[in-house]
Formats: C-alpha cells, structure tokens, sequence
C-alpha cells in the first residue's frame, strides 16, 4: 500500500465526504472515547454508512483474533452495509472514507477531526474486498479545516 497526495481534482470532493462524516460522527456514541464514522462512495454516490457501537458483530471477529477488537469499527460497517446494496465487484471500486471526530481540550460541545488510519483488522477487510481508495481523515492542526490522505492500494 502507497501514500499518495489526493489529486487535486478530487480534495473538493473528499473534503465534502468529510464534512458530512464529520456531522455523522459528533452524534456517535463513543466507544473508548472515540467517534468514527465511515462512507462507501462509488463515483459520486454515499452507498453506505457506517459508524462504531458498542457491539459485538461476527463480520467484525472474522478480521479480528483479538477479543478486544471484535466490535464493529465504522470501516467494516460501512462495507458490511454496502454489501447489502451493491456487490463486491462495484465494492473494489469504491472509495472507503474514514472520518474521526474528538473533543479539544476540556470543551465537550467543541469538535475537531482526528486521526483515522484503520486499525489492523480493519485493513485486512478493506484487502479482502479489494478496495483500491482509503481517505482518512488527519489529526486537527489547530485549523478548522479537515486534513486528510488516501491510501491507494
Ligand atoms: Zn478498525
């Protein structure tokens, strides 16, 4: 997996994904302190959502041997709620985008992005379904703005 610079072409157009998972992502109950919230998108369209919970799903053990991690992360609902819609073949050229959302400070009404790189079973999903594009959303920089990078496999 290579670390590129989006194309320019395409920030407008991560930066609005971004912005609504943003909006998902504050309404997410936390787990672990953290709210995520993810989107499938193939060409302009959001096929699905998805978001972390608190909840032990089979679709999330199959990637995880930790029993820590067998609750569902925000990227394996996501593609777990696009299978329901699409099928695998459009899923391989999808866009999996990530989306994390933390308090600054001691404000809890304040938001601000974080880091989202997906954790290692999570990874091994988005390699399962062959899912060439991951946006994930940077650590805030003090700006407003969401920083991202995208993974291109
Ligand atoms: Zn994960």
């Amino acid at each position: 997996m290579s670390e590129d610079l989006p194309r320019p072409s395409s920030i407008n157009k991560h930066s609005k994904i971004m912005n609504i998972l943003s909006k998902v992502a504050v309404t997410v109950e936390p787990v672990a302190s953290a709210r995520l919230a993810a989107a499938i998108v193939y060409k302009n369209d959001i096929i699905s959502f998805g978001v972390n919970r608190k909840k032990s799903h089979p679709f999330q053990a199959q990637f995880c041997k930790n029993d820590k991690s067998i609750y569902l992360h925000a990227e394996t609902d996501a593609i777990k709620n696009a299978l329901r819609v699409v099928d695998q073949e459009i899923l391989t050229k999808s866009t999996l985008y990530i989306c994390r959302m933390k308090h600054i400070g001691t404000n809890r009404r304040e938001f601000v992005y974080g880091l989202s790189y997906p954790c290692s079973g999570c990874m091994k999903a988005i390699a399962t379904f062959n899912i060439k594009n991951v946006v994930y959303s940077l650590e805030h920089d003090g700006k407003n703005s969401v920083a991202f990078n995208s993974l291109l496999r």
